[in-house]
């Protein structure tokens, strides 16, 4: 496995605004985001993609999604509503090989996939 920016940002090798972390996962804020929240929530085991990701790792998948709720009930856009988004791979849009799950919020998103 390459390392990535983001395995820097886990090791505090470079900065980011990190606004969560367990221990299995790190939250910090997109350096371009796209919505006035958007979050990434990374598992600090640096899986390639969610494809190299082993069925014995269900219970991690299902951590990065817990941890994206449970910061938008603490941040209190939970009912207004938010989107999930994990890209994998080229078609996907992936560009950072060390996976992650996208959380944005903060306006309405449209309907639209791409
Ligand atoms: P992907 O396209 O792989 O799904 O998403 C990668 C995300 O990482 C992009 O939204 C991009 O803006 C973000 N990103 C890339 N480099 C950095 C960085 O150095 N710091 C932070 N906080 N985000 C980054």
């Amino acid at each position: 496995m390459q390392d990535t920016i983001f395995s820097k940002i886990i090791r505090r090798e470079i900065p980011a605004d990190i606004v969560f972390e367990d221990d299995q996962v790190l939250a910090f804020r997109d350096i371009s985001p796209q919505a006035p929240v958007h979050v990434l929530f990374v598992p600090k085991e640096p899986y390639r993609s969610l494809n190299e990701v082993p069925a014995s790792e269900a219970e991690l998948v299902g951590s990065l999604m817990l941890a994206a709720s449970q910061y938008a009930r603490l941040e209190g856009f939970a009912e207004d509503g938010y989107r999930l988004v994990m890209n994998v791979n080229r078609d996907g849009g992936q560009t950072v090989f060390h996976m992650h799950l996208h959380l944005l919020a903060g306006r309405a998103m449209h309907g639209g996939f791409g």
